[in-house]
């Protein structure tokens, strides 16, 4: 079977760790040429070692996109490097859980720094090489997947601000995907439910234990079940276009 993203160019954030080193691996095992971004340049490097010794092209591209700046300046230099982007998948981001009462509100201003405002200046930097590809890219088509999280479609006690940042991607990706729509970027939203990664370890100890006790899912999604959710959007026929998925772990109710 040929792969499907050969001649494409692939942007995605946050792949130092969990589900963006996943997605990464995938994206390139589809053909695609895959930028990765995050703040860990060490992880990068090894990530697109990894990469390329099983036959893929990657780039790495060292940036805090909570920083505009950083953010467009990693975008622009990812166009130096390949000449087009076809794909976006904003996946970066950070939870940190507890009550309102009491929060550090430290905690609040870095989750909506990078799940929001992170997502945000990654895609206004990406769109006019988006579009551009929809017009004359190998596909003729492009996609941007935004990660948001079953917190983004349900509000649960002591999620309150990682809610908001995730329902704010859910409303912010279907109006994008209607302006942009006709114009053949795609704009789909995935919302996994949990899935093992490092993404619970930034919390302090008391809410580790508690969510290892009171919440604890028996058999977790594994990185590499969101990373073929990504692919599988990326993949589909020009005509289609996946808006939403919702991928949870049969063991989670
Ligand atoms: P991880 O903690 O494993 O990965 C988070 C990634 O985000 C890291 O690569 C980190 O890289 C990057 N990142 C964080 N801050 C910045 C920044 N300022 N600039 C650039 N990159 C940054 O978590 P997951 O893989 O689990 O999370 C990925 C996405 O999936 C998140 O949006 C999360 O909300 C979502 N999600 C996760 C679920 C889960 O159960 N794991 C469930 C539902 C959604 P670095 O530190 O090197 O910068």
């Amino acid at each position: 079977m040929t792969p499907k993203l050969i001649g494409t160019v692939a942007i995605v954030t946050g792949a130092s760790s969990g589900i963006g080193r996943a997605t990464a691996r995938a994206l390139a095992e589809h053909g695609a040429s895959v930028a990765v971004v995050a703040r860990r340049r060490d992880r990068l490097d090894t990530l697109v070692a990894q990469i390329e010794a099983a036959g893929g092209t990657a780039h790495a591209a060292v940036a805090d996109i909570t920083d505009r700046t950083q953010a467009a300046r990693a975008v622009a230099e990812i166009i130096e490097r390949f000449g087009r982007l076809d794909i976006l998948v904003n996946n970066a981001g950070l939870m940190l859980l507890g009550p309102v009462h009491g929060a550090d509100v430290g905690d609040w201003e870095r989750m909506i720094a990078i799940n929001q405002n992170g997502l945000l200046y990654m895609t206004h930097a990406a769109l006019p090489h988006l579009l551009e590809a929809a017009k004359d890219g190998p596909r003729e088509v492009a996609d941007i997947v935004n990660i948001s999280s079953q917190a983004g479609r349900e509000a649960s006690a002591n999620f309150g601000v990682y809610n908001m940042t995730k329902f704010g991607v859910n409303g912010f990706t279907e109006a994008l995907r209607q302006e942009i729509t006709q114009s053949h970027v795609r704009v789909g939203v995935l919302e996994p439910g949990a899935v093992d990664t490092e993404l619970v370890s930034h919390n302090n100890q008391a809410i580790r234990d508690e969510l290892a006790s009171s919440d604890a899912i028996p058999e977790p999604l594994q990185p590499e079940d969101i990373a073929e959710s990504i692919a599988f959007m990326v993949t589909r026929p020009r005509r289609a276009s996946i808006a939403e998925l919702w991928a949870m772990p049969t063991s989670q109710a």
